[in-house]
């Protein structure tokens, strides 16, 4: 019984069918409804089939709208750009322990502290403008700025620290694009010493 079952089912099979792309079932050529290029059972396979293709459709432009979208949010970017930065910052300063007490980093949530703060537009992603800084030195301690100089000035010079200064004013607008390169250039750069520390 089985056995005819089966073969019945293949002998079907080898019959000229056509199969439903909406549910799939078997049909006789002369019994389905032929559209474009499909063989539908029925005109409701056919409407089914291409309203559930309509939502995929929608579907699929609505999140390349969105990705899209938040491709070009500059708010969003921005905010992207500045986690990418100062996670690199960290990867960079976790053991060279605070910029201003030399307290250590290493197991303790620090910040990725300005010298020139944050809000200036030019330095905010200079990577000689911020290091890893205890919380208390940034949070509660103004970032102390005497210090810090001293600092940068022992790191990379008076020259360097000098024209970092005649930057400090300098004001620039970034374009959403403008925050997603620099997203990608820390992010990059966070790759790279990941893959030297692994
Ligand atoms: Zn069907
Ligand atoms: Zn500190």
């Amino acid at each position: 019984m089985i056995i005819k079952l089966i073969t019945t089912n293949i002998e079907n099979l080898k019959m000229s069918k056509k199969r439903c792309p909406h549910c799939k079932k078997y049909n006789q050529t002369k019994d389905t409804l032929k559209v474009n290029i499909s063989f539908f059972c029925n005109i409701d396979c056919a409407t089914s089939y291409a309203f559930k293709n309509k939502e995929k459709g929608r579907k699929i432009k609505h999140a390349k709208q969105k990705k899209e979208f938040q491709a070009n949010d500059t708010k969003l970017r921005k905010k992207a750009a500045v986690m990418a930065c100062h996670a690199y910052i960290r990867a960079r300063d976790v053991n060279n322990g605070c910029i201003t007490c030399g307290a250590p980093l290493t197991d303790v949530k620090f910040d990725a502290g300005h010298f020139f703060k944050s809000t200036n537009s030019y330095t905010k992603f200079m990577e000689k403008n911020i290091h890893g800084q205890c919380v208390s030195c940034n949070q509660y301690n103004g970032g102390r700025e005497r210090e810090y100089e001293h600092a940068l000035i022992e790191k990379y010079g008076e020259i360097t620290v000098k024209a970092l200064k005649k930057l400090r004013t300098k004001k620039i607008t970034r374009t959403a694009s403008d925050y997603l390169e620099i997203e990608k250039y820390f992010k990059s750069k966070l790759n790279d010493i990941n893959k030297n520390t692994n």
